[in-house]
C-alpha cells in the first residue's frame, strides 16, 4: 500500500520506556550558560524563556515529572534529574548541582524567615511559602541579565555578603512578597521587577547590615557546607542540632514572654550593638539572626543574661517546647544546655494547690453546668478551665484549651487554693478599696483641662503617697481614661500582621 506523509494516521501516544538510553536524547538549541552563584530555579526560568513553553515541559518527561513529584523540586532534583537537564541542555551536571541545595536538611534551610518571630509565635508556621525569596536591590541593579541567586532562597538567608545589605523579601512600593516563579509557569521572567506592580527592585535602597550579622551569616554558610558550626568556647556541633540549638534560643526570647521584658532585652542588645541597631519592627529574620548573634558573641554567659532578662523558663521546659525534635539531638541539646544553664530546682512544695482543686466538693461536671448559666464570659472561661483540672487534665492542656497561658490558669488555682471558688473566678480588682477608688476616681475627674494631660505615673503616685498602695501602670492609665476630664483617646483594635494570612500558591 502506498501511502505519503499528508495522510492522517490514528496513532496512540506511549510513555517513553524508563530504560532509553541517555544518549539518544536530543539536546535543545538553548545557549543560556548559569551566572555566578544562580539559583538552579532561576536558570532553568532563563533556559525555557526563548521558547515560550514552562521549564517542566520544556525539560521533563512525564516519567521525570513523576520523579519530580510536586512543588518545588529546583532546590533538591533528584539525581537522575540532573542528568536528564545535563543532557538536554548540555551543561556539566556538577555546575547544575552546584545550583541546588544539594546537601543538608530541608528543614533547616527552607522555611522563610526562619529567624523571624512569627515563626515562634505563631500558632502553626504556615508552610506553604517554599518559593519566597529575598532579593539584594543592589545586586540586581549590577546586573547584567537579573537572575535569583541560590543563596537568597536558603530560609535563613537575610543578608547579602557582597553589599552588607539586609536583603529585601517584599516589594517596597507594594508589600508584595517576593517569590520565584513555579517552574510550570509560562510568564515572562524578570526577577526585578516586582510581579504585582512592576517595580523596579534594583532602584530600591537597602537597609546596611550590621557587621556582626555579617559574620553570623559568614559562619552559617560556613557551618552549612561542612556540617559543623564551631559554637564559641565550645568547639564544633553538627549542623542540625547547631538550627536546632538556633530555634530554642529564639524561642527562649519569643515565646511566652513579656514584651516589657523583651524590650530589655532588646535594649540590652542595643547597649553593644549600637543604638538602632536593631531598627523599629523587631519581627523579621534578620533580627532573629541578630539577637543570635549577640547571645552567640558572648556564650556561656549571654544565654544566661538573655534568659534572667526576658525570665523565660529553664532548659527542660524550653526542649519541650520543640515536640518533633529528633531524640539524639535533643539529648545533645539538653546536655549542652543543662551545662551552662541550671535546670529548675522545684521545691518540695510545688503543686501545693493540686489538694484544693482535687477535694473540691463541686465536680468537674458540676463545674461545667454552672459555667453553662454564669453570666460572664470571663466566669465562664474559668469554671471550664478548673473544671477540666478538677477531672485530671494537666494544666497546659487545660489552659490551652481555655486559650489561656498556662501561667494565667495557674494564677487562678493558687487564688482559688488561697482563698475559695469564688476568689478564683473572680477578676483581681487590684490593690485599691472601694472608698479609695471612689476617692482617686473624684481627684483625676477634677483635674484641670487647661494643662496637658496627666500621665499614669502621676496617678501611680498619688495612691502610693496616699494609700501606701502600690498599683500597675495599666491600672493607672485605665483609671485617667475612665475618669479623666479629657477627650477619651481612641485606642485602635490590635493590628493584624499581613504575614499570618496564607498566600495562595
Ligand atoms: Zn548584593
Ligand atoms: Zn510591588
Amino acid at each position: 500500500m502506498r501511502w505519503s506523509e499528508k495522510d492522517l494516521f490514528e496513532v496512540e501516544l506511549l510513555e517513553p520506556l524508563p530504560d532509553e538510553p541517555i544518549a539518544r536524547r536530543p539536546r535543545l538549541p538553548g545557549e543560556v550558560t548559569p551566572l555566578p552563584g544562580e539559583a538552579l530555579a532561576s536558570w532553568l526560568l532563563r533556559y525555557a524563556e526563548p521558547f515560550g513553553i514552562a521549564p517542566e515541559d520544556l525539560l521533563l518527561r512525564t516519567s521525570e515529572a513523576e520523579l519530580a513529584g510536586h512543588g518545588d523540586w529546583s532546590r533538591r532534583p533528584h539525581p537522575a534529574l540532573i542528568e536528564r537537564l545535563a543532557q538536554a541542555t548540555g551543561v556539566d551536571p556538577m555546575s547544575i548541582a552546584d545550583m541546588t541545595l544539594w546537601s543538608c536538611d530541608e528543614a533547616s534551610d527552607d522555611m522563610r524567615d526562619r529567624f523571624s518571630c512569627l515563626r515562634f509565635q505563631a500558632a502553626r508556621h504556615v508552610n506553604r511559602q517554599q518559593r519566597r525569596m529575598a532579593v539584594c536591590p543592589l545586586c540586581l541593579a549590577e546586573d547584567e541579565t537579573p537572575y535569583v541567586r541560590r543563596d537568597w532562597t536558603l530560609g535563613w538567608a537575610t543578608i547579602c555578603p557582597d553589599h552588607a545589605t539586609v536583603l529585601t523579601g517584599d516589594c517596597p512600593e507594594c508589600g508584595c512578597k517576593l517569590r520565584l516563579p513555579a517552574l510550570s509557569s509560562r510568564d515572562y521572567f524578570a526577577p526585578d521587577r516586582c510581579p504585582r506592580c512592576a517595580f523596579r527592585l534594583g532602584t530600591a535602597s537597602p537597609r546596611a547590615a550590621h557587621a556582626a550579622v555579617i559574620e553570623m551569616h559568614r559562619q552559617f554558610g560556613q557551618a552549612r557546607s561542612s556540617g559543623a558550626f564551631a559554637l564559641p568556647g565550645q568547639g564544633p556541633i553538627p549542623w542540625p542540632v547547631a538550627m536546632a540549638l538556633f530555634d530554642v534560643l529564639l524561642g527562649a526570647v519569643w515565646i511566652d514572654t513579656r514584651p516589657v521584658m523583651r524590650r530589655r532585652l532588646f535594649a540590652r542588645i542595643e547597649g553593644d550593638f549600637g543604638r538602632g541597631a536593631l531598627g523599629n519592627d523587631l519581627t523579621g529574620s534578620y533580627e532573629g539572626l541578630m539577637i543570635l548573634a549577640w547571645i552567640l558573641d558572648g556564650w556561656p554567659d549571654r544565654v544566661r543574661t538573655a534568659i534572667a532578662i526576658v525570665q523565660g523558663p529553664r532548659p527542660r521546659r524550653q526542649l519541650e517546647r520543640w515536640c518533633d525534635l529528633d531524640d539524639g539531638i535533643r539529648q545533645t541539646l539538653l546536655d549542652l544546655l543543662l551545662a551552662i544553664w541550671p535546670d529548675q530546682q522545684h521545691p518540695d512544695d510545688r503543686a501545693w494547690w493540686r489538694a484544693w482543686i482535687e477535694n473540691l466538693p463541686e465536680t468537674g461536671e458540676q463545674l461545667r453546668a454552672r459555667a453553662a448559666i454564669d453570666r460572664f464570659p470571663h466566669r465562664r472561661a474559668r469554671l471550664l478551665a478548673l473544671a477540666d483540672v478538677r477531672d485530671g487534665m494537666p494544666v497546659e492542656l487545660a489552659a490551652e484549651a481555655a486559650g489561656v497561658m498556662p501561667r494565667t490558669l495557674y494564677i487562678w488555682l493558687k487564688r482559688g487554693a488561697k482563698g475559695d471558688l469564688e476568689s478564683a473566678l473572680d477578676r483581681q480588682r487590684g490593690a485599691l478599696n472601694q472608698a479609695q477608688a471612689i476617692e482617686i476616681a473624684q481627684w483625676i475627674a477634677d483635674a484641670p483641662t487647661n494643662q496637658p494631660r496627666w500621665r499614669s505615673n502621676r496617678v501611680k503616685n498619688e495612691v502610693l503617697r496616699r494609700y501606701g498602695l502600690e498599683i500597675s501602670l495599666d491600672v493607672a492609665s485605665r483609671l485617667l481614661r475612665k475618669h479623666g476630664p479629657w477627650v477619651r483617646r481612641r485606642i485602635s483594635a490590635p493590628q493584624r500582621r499581613a504575614t499570618y494570612a496564607p498566600v495562595a500558591e
